[in-house]
């Protein structure tokens, strides 16, 4: 566990996993969204933003080596000697037939010998076998991870928020993953302003259940040019406040099982397109929070596990 948290971070996973700190590195590969292009639904889901919740993804029309290149330079000024995981974040990045898939993965692994991994971002209903296969074989030599927004259990939300698939589909998505040794995250919203508490945790302790192998715990972002955004602006709508969600996160880290990894405890939005809270542009102050609040409380990942 990372000397300073109560809670088993990524940034420890990876530097007990592969004796360095690891940072990733976004790719944006192009590929779209089949609950924005009339597949599996049109318009995506409600709080998505135009580029796919990739807002920090590299520019599409540039090589993957500039891509990569841009974010390494910089980073490598902190971390000199930080090992990479390549990231395709933007939209789903398992849309498109394996043949495709394969090259640009090979492509995204092969830009330098730093990579020792990639992550791929994606829905539960974009996971075909033969998909599958590719992705299990690539583990077999790399450090794989896939990551699935859940957001959150409830069927009344996944259709608020125009998800496009029921809890089965993720759940079978996520079955399919574990038992291929694939490393899975599942990505939660906190904060729908139709949720309280109770099915916030029920949601955490869903999560518990599935055997995944990390997870990034969200506050809801409302931004420009999105669903949720607009209709935000027509009639605001009561959001969280920081210690509202501070003390929600808390709840869920101590019901969280002490095997799985946090990889965030809340999100980024581009301050730009934010409308609001904008109390989540403060991450670092929101992490603190978090710290601090565990520390007041005596309170580890996982301590309330049964409760
Ligand atoms: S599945 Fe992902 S990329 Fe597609 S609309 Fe939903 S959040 Fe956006």
């Amino acid at each position: 566990m990372d000397q300073q948290k109560r809670y088993r971070t990524m940034n420890a996973f990876l530097r007990d996993r592969f004796g360095e700190k690891v940072f990733k590195v976004p790719l944006n590969a192009g590929f779209t969204c089949p609950n924005k292009d009339g597949t599996k639904g049109t318009g995506g889901c409600t709080f998505c933003s135009p580029s796919g919740s990739g807002d920090f993804a590299g520019e599409k029309e540039d090589s993957f080596d500039v891509q990569y290149q841009q974010v390494k330079t910089r980073l490598n000024q902190k971390w000199p000697n930080a090992k990479t995981i390549v990231y395709f974040q933007a939209n789903t990045n398992t849309y498109g037939d394996v043949e495709t898939l394969r090259t640009m993965y090979e492509a995204a692994l092969s830009l330098d010998d730093d990579i020792v991994g990639i992550a791929i971002a994606t829905r539960a209903d974009a996971l075909g076998e033969d998909v599958l296969d590719l992705l299990e074989a690539l583990s077999t030599r790399t450090f794989v991870q896939v990551e699935i927004g859940l957001q959150s259990m409830h069927e009344k939300t996944a259709r608020k928020i125009n998800r496009g698939h029921d809890l089965k589909t993720f759940d079978q998505a996520i079955h399919a993953l574990t038992s291929r040794g694939i490393f899975t995250a599942v990505h939660i919203i906190n904060g729908f302003p139709w949720e309280d508490e109770t099915m916030m945790l029920d949601t955490l302790r869903h999560v518990n259940n599935l055997g995944v192998d990390a997870i990034k715990i969200h506050m809801l972002h409302i931004t420009k040019n999105t669903a949720m955004g607009a209709a935000y602006r027509r009639e605001p709508f009561a959001l969280l406040s920081l210690e509202d969600y501070v003390d929600i996160t808390v709840k869920q880290l101590r019901r969280l099982h002490p095997d799985i990894v946090v990889q965030r405890v809340t999100g980024d939005a581009v301050k730009e397109d934010l409308l609001a809270p904008q109390w989540t542009l403060k991450k670092f102050v929101i992490m603190n929070e978090i710290d601090k609040t565990m520390r007041r409380l005596g309170a580890f990942q996982g301590d309330m596990l049964s409760k």
